[in-house]
């Protein structure tokens, strides 16, 4: 129970936070809307009083005038209200998208990679495609709860002086239905409904959010064949070309039988529990009616005031029911709502920050390269969730302004170094330093600023082709126009220019670019940071051999002032850098010139080397 509150606490200061003056707006608005009803019930009975009691028509007209005024006051506040508490929930969705959204760029790059932040973000957004679970089940319940208390305290001020009109009756029936005995059963029948409404919608509310629960795996692997498959064009061919169409349809056919079951479940239960709250409500209807006419007949209030009392009973037991279900929604939502407060309470790495700082940051290239020295020293890495080391006890140099190939087959640890290097990750063991200093050291942006990097699954976005480079929405246009050059766009460049965008997502005129062009861009984007380190993993694995001969024509000259890691699994690639390391399984086993390597013939890189050089003799 407690724990409860404290998450659901939580979840309302995420909403204040997310939109400010919600919630009072909401608690208003919930005023508002209860009060309306009993401006009806309340003026109805008082005017039927006063046409009994032989109002004159000016008196009978002032409160016809009254209660007219009354609902349009109300009725006029109330939709305002309303909108108003529209428009902040509005802006809070849009908030609460963006916070999740935002989150996956604050989080560092292996909570981004870890199953369970993927597993948590999958589980928030499934969650709330099926009923709404999280934020929706939040704000929804707590406008009804307000409404519900204001409307069990309004209902309570009309109706509980009838429990007080006590007196005797004309007869022996009439006789018990004005006497302090049916004030009592009546307030017991009326608390019997009460709980039997408390009973009927928690136990509901409960079974409903339960099937839905259910419905949360099947919806996920639903959704995951339909986004993956069905609605992007990128798997078509496949689908098409190695008929793949009827295992989907098939294997979609059977989650849609799947998820019948408990939506047919759903139905069942609302129909159970309705029927018995419709039972009890009878039962309680029948005592109202009857103890509140007896006592009208009896003379101990006027007639009209039965309108009141049992409109006033009525709105009680609807109010409490309301309430019930409301606290019952609550608690079935905690769950979700815990997941939502766990990923976005998720640690935070200032990257966005960051990206503002470089921004507004000089554009001067900097120039320490001759004085950076990088050293691994005894570094060792196991991705987490996995057996094996990805890194064994790895110690090397790069010395400054060093040209270093890094080769071995796929698998042997190559880009996780790199991984490690930029910062990605952290070494379980050991350290990297630059220039003595362990790199940890750096913040974020310092950091990062040392790399210009070029992973194989680069990602280039669907924005001008300047903004890809810089990262930014503004550019230095010369500097992106010399990188473009320097990583051999230069030729493309002529039909375009800089501000033309990638792709066609967002623009019907942007060019759509080969996987080759796309590399190239990679490139120039590395190079436009101007960073002393350059790292190219697998930098040519996508171009034709043309266009990989002229990429590494243009190396030497592109790394000139500069360190440069080259990450290759092509042996060719790398003769021409000073320094090959030579990765097999996570560790180190050569260092050397390709013609020191080469003279040891019983070395990995000559193994390499050989089994390669028979595709290109
Ligand atoms: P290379 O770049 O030499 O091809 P990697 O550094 O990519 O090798 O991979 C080294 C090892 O780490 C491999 O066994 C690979 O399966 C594993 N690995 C790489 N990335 C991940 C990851 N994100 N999660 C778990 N294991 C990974």
């Amino acid at each position: 129970m407690r724990k409860n509150l404290k998450v659901i606490a939580g979840g309302i200061r995420l909403i204040e936070g997310l939109a400010p003056g919600f919630l009072p707006c909401c608690v208003l608005q919930a005023c508002m809307a209860a009060l309306s009803p009993f401006i009806n019930i309340y003026l109805s009975a008082a005017l039927v009083n006063g046409l009994l009691a032989g109002w004159d028509m000016a008196r009978l007209l002032e409160g016809v005038l009254l209660m007219a005024a009354l609902n349009l006051v109300c009725g006029g506040l109330g939709a305002w209200m309303e909108r108003l508490v529209n428009v902040k929930q509005n802006v809070l969705f849009q908030q609460y998208d963006w916070r999740l959204d935002s989150k996956m760029m604050e989080l560092s790059y292996q909570e981004v990679e870890s199953y369970e932040v993927q597993a948590l973000r999958e589980r928030i957004r499934q969650m709330a495609n099926v009923n709404g679970m999280g934020l929706w089940n939040l704000v929804n319940p707590v406008k009804a709860l307000v409404k519900s208390v204001f409307t069990i305290l309004f209902a309570v001020a009309i109706f509980c002086e009838v429990f007080g009109q006590c007196g005797p009756g004309t007869g022996a029936l009439t006789g018990f239905f004005c006497s302090a005995w049916a004030s009592a059963g009546l307030a017991a029948l009326i608390l019997g409904n009460v709980c039997v409404n408390l009973y009927t919608v928690s136990r509901s509310a409960k079974k409903v959010f339960a099937a839905y629960a259910g419905l949360v795996p099947i919806n996920q692997v639903y959704s995951y064949y339909l986004e993956n498959y069905i609605d992007t064009y990128h798997s078509g061919k496949d689908i098409r070309l190695y008929r793949q169409g009827d295992l989907i349809r098939s294997e979609m056919g059977q989650l849609l039988e799947k998820g019948r079951t408990p939506m047919k479940r759903l139905k069942g239960i609302e129909f159970r529990y309705s029927g018995l709250g419709s039972l009890a409500g009878f039962a309680m209807n029948l005592s109202i009616y009857l103890t509140v006419g007896m006592r009208a007949l009896a003379g101990l209030f006027p007639v009209g005031s039965i309108v009141q009392y049992v409109g006033g009973i009525g709105q009680f037991v609807s109010g409490f029911t309301t309430f019930a279900a409301q606290i019952t929604l609550l608690n079935s939502n905690v769950e979700a709502l815990e997941v939502i407060l766990q990923y976005l309470g998720m640690g935070k790495e200032p990257q966005l920050a960051d990206a503002q700082s470089m921004e507004s940051r000089s554009m001067e290239p900097v120039d320490a390269a001759e004085s950076l020295e990088i050293e691994f020293r005894g570094v060792s890495f196991t991705y987490p969730g996995t057996e094996g080391k990805a890194l064994d006890n790895l110690s090397f140099a790069i010395r400054p302004g060093e040209k270093l190939a890094v080769v071995g087959v796929n698998g042997s640890g190559k880009t996780t170094m790199i991984k490690l290097l930029c910062g990605l990750y952290d070494p379980d063991e050991g350290a990297i330093l630059v220039n003595g200093r362990d790199i940890r050291e750096l913040d974020g942006a310092s950091r990062r600023e040392l790399f210009g990097v070029v992973f194989q699954d680069f990602q280039l976005f669907s924005f001008g082709l300047g903004q890809n480079l810089a990262g930014s929405r503004t550019y230095d246009e010369m500097r992106a126009r010399a990188a473009l050059e320097e990583a051999g766009f230069g030729a493309r460049l002529e039909g375009m220019d800089l501000e033309t965008s990638l792709y066609k997502d967002f623009d019907p005129q942007g060019v759509e670019i080969s996987g080759g062009e796309a590399q190239k861009i990679a490139i120039a984007r590395a190079l436009y940071r101007q960073a002393p380190i350059l790292i190219l993993d697998e930098p040519t694995a996508a171009l034709d051999p043309q266009a990989e001969y002229e990429v590494y024509e243009n190396l030497n000259r592109i790394s000139e002032n500069r360190t440069a890691i080259f990450i290759s699994h092509r042996m060719s690639s790398c003769r021409f850098c000073g320094r090959i390391l030579v990765m097999d399984g996570g560790r180190l086993v050569q260092a050397g010139s390709h013609e020191e390597l080469l003279r040891d013939a019983a070395g990995r890189y000559f193994e390499l080397w050989h089994a390669q050089e028979q595709y290109y003799r």
